[in-house]
């Protein structure tokens, strides 16, 4: 894969993306979220729209009402993690503004003023339910071919899908969907915006294809568990990233079953040929 790098960001600073598209950056850096979360103030005819509040921190939060003015027209949200909607309840609290999402989320604390479905229209955004990495995904379709692609797809890095809630068939799937649109550019929730998204798209899909017939060989020369799965195929991996490895592993495992091309043997996988001669 090619990613993009980009250096640290300007904190604290709204950074203009794209005409009527500013970027916040919040402070929250790490292996899972690079330099931070991306907060985008969008410039619609209904007015001025959050998307993404970020991590809970005050400082973002006081960025953010600055580069606002206090004034937003609705918050709207590409999923429900917590890098993303910690900062929910200072801004709901500060602008009152509705909050619009997904209609269903795993988080049971949170329900969304405004329920949308896929290709639901708000404020001149329209929504992509793309789950996989958590199943209230969306992206938004904005203006002529820009792509709020969130944490579906990132520049930076491949994305985390983490069972149960991320879904590896469903991340297929949602990226299939992202290969039948022709969007110019995609602008993600966390690291920098991609031009050209399509050949990248299709480079996730065939390296995630990859990962999973890696994955159905190594059971083809006898069962494993999804810990030394992990071991085998990512033996370089920085510590810190090996657990998110593994969940990946699993999302993979759990498709294939799904599939009927592995068969889960107590914590062992076996290929589905071999189970069957066992
Ligand atoms: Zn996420």
């Amino acid at each position: 894969m090619a990613f993009l790098t980009e250096p640290e960001p300007r904190r604290g600073t709204a950074l203009a993306v794209l005409p009527g598209v500013r970027r916040i950056v919040a402070a929250n850096p790490g292996p899972m979220t690079y330099h931070g979360t991306n907060t985008y103030l969008i410039e619609t005819p209904d007015g001025l729209i959050l998307l993404d509040p970020g991590p809970d921190d005050d400082a973002h939060v006081a960025a953010l009402l600055a580069a606002s003015g206090g004034k937003l027209a609705m918050i709207l949200l590409s999923h429900t993690h917590i890098d993303h909607i910690g900062a929910l309840a200072a801004l709901r609290a500060a602008t009152g503004a509705p909050v619009a999402a997904y209609k269903t989320s795993p988080h049971p604390d949170f329900s969304p003023d405004i329920p949308l479905d896929d290709g639901d229209a708000v404020a001149g955004l329209t929504a992509v339910h793309t789950p996989g990495h958590a199943p209230d995904h969306l992206c938004f379709a904005f203006g002529a071919g820009i792509l709020f692609s969130a944490d579906h797809v990132m520049a930076w890095s491949t994305s985390v899908v983490s069972p149960p809630t991320g879904d590896m068939a469903a991340y297929f799937a949602s990226l299939r969907r992202l290969l039948a649109r022709d969007d110019r550019v995609y602008l993600p929730g966390h690291g920098p915006a991609l031009s050209d998204p399509q050949p990248y798209v299709r480079d996730l899909l065939a390296h995630r294809i990859a990962r999973e017939n890696a994955i159905a060989a190594a059971l083809a020369q006898g069962p494993a568990d999804t810990h030394a799965l992990m071991e085998a195929l990512y033996s370089k991996l920085d510590p810190m990233l090996r657990r998110a490895a593994e969940r990946n592993v699993l999302a993979h495992l759990l498709k294939l079953e799904s599939e009927g091309r592995v068969l889960r043997d107590g914590s062992e996988w076996r290929a589905e040929h071999a189970a069957a001669r066992a």
